[in-house]
């Protein structure tokens, strides 16, 4: 049986960057959910599907042929043949992938990929409803979490390193909008499992928080690490 650790929390609290790196220090493997979301976007935007339109999306589910590989450089995403992990970070799938995720059909189909994923590796899961719906099981959840002004701005320093310049204002209104989506939703919405542990991870650094979550999952997995 592999063993899993879900990390869930709001966008921009850290949670990739966190838990790419821990991931790395413990010889787990790392699985970003939100890139499988992004790639449903992707293929609903390359087809001028409107990501709200539940139908519309939802006809275009069986032609999706979606896998997620490990490669030496961690985790890529494709689309049939083609590997969509750059382009799913592109500034507009953030939108697309949270209003595709909002659809339960879509969750759905995207639930048992998630999980033989998780069964067959030792990962620590990064997303919205991993602790609470994808593995209810984990042995071990967190649920990551910050001010939304500082989330934003590390989102925007995230986007710059990208090359891409983009208002803070526009930043800091467009992760609330998808807070207030991910979280208001009918299908999973985000919400810290019952038996998270909460970290707050406002005005730390990389490096705290890196070192935060090594230690809890260190302690808390002390017999199988
Ligand atoms: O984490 P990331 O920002 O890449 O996720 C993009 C969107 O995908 C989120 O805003 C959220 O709406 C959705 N998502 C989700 N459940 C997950 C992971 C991501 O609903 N497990």
């Amino acid at each position: 049986m592999s063993i899993t650790i879900a990390i869930d929390g709001p966008s921009g609290a850290g949670k990739s960057t966190i838990a790419k790196e821990v991931a790395q220090r413990i010889g787990f493997t790392y699985v970003d959910t939100g890139a499988i979301y992004r790639a449903i976007g992707l293929f609903a935007f390359r087809h001028g599907v409107e990501p709200t339109d539940e139908a519309a999306v939802l006809a275009l589910l069986p032609q999706i042929e979606l896998a997620i590989t490990l490669e030496p450089d961690g985790q890529h995403i494709f689309l049939g043949d083609e590997d969509v992990s750059g382009e799913i970070r592109r500034h507009e799938m953030s939108h697309y992938a949270s209003a595709v995720s909002a659809i339960a059909k879509v969750r759905e189909f995207l639930l048992d990929t998630q999980r033989r994923f998780a069964a067959a590796h030792n990962c620590i899961m990064d997303g919205r409803d991993i602790g609470t719906v994808v593995l209810p099981n984990a042995d071990l959840k967190i649920f990551l979490t910050a001010h939304p002004e500082d989330r934003a701005r590390r989102r925007q320093m995230q986007l710059a390193e990208k090359g891409i310049t983009m208002p803070y204002e526009q930043v800091l209104r467009d992760l609330l909008e998808r807070d207030e989506r991910d979280s208001t939703r009918e299908a999973a919405p985000l919400r810290q499992a019952p038996d998270a542990v909460l970290l707050d991870t406002t005005g730390n650094t990389k490096a705290q928080s890196v070192n935060l979550v090594e230690k809890l999952i260190r302690e808390k997995l002390a017999d199988v690490l």
